[in-house]
């Protein structure tokens, strides 16, 4: 994918967990996406009424609010409804995954990932994904 496409998209990521925070932005940044972050689900919700991004990376796994409630809050608003949003997880069993599609996830990236997988995932939200030779 050229810099220029991704150079007009902004990730928020939001995880509880400061590593991963920083693993993705070390991944998404010098591939010139724009990337903010929120360590909490309310905080989350905050940015993305503040400043909606492009997509949202989001933790399922976090005190207080669990991003599947972030998810289900920012799907039932007309507002927020359409921004894509990628659960990054470790909860991977069956019954997570569906669970995360019924709240209407757009897709799921398992926790651990490679770059070309989180790259992957955000260009096929967004539309732009490569077709398979
Ligand atoms: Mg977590």
């Amino acid at each position: 994918m050229s810099e220029t496409r991704a150079g007009s998209v902004h990730v928020l990521v939001v995880d509880d967990n400061q590593d991963s925070v920083i693993i993705m932005r070390g991944m998404l940044e010098p591939r010139g996406f724009k990337v903010s972050s929120a360590s909490t689900g309310s905080q989350a919700l905050a940015a993305i009424k503040r400043e909606p991004p492009d997509v949202v990376l989001l933790d399922v796994m976090m005190p207080e609010m669990s991003g599947l409630e972030v998810l289900q809050r920012l799907k039932e608003e007309y507002q927020t409804g359409k921004i894509p949003v990628i659960l990054v997880t470790a909860k991977t069993q069956d019954d997570d995954v569906v669970k995360g599609y019924q709240f209407g996830a757009d897709y799921y990236i398992p926790k651990p990932f490679t770059v070309k997988q989180l790259v992957y995932g955000i260009e096929l939200v967004l539309g732009k994904g490569e077709p398979v030779a």
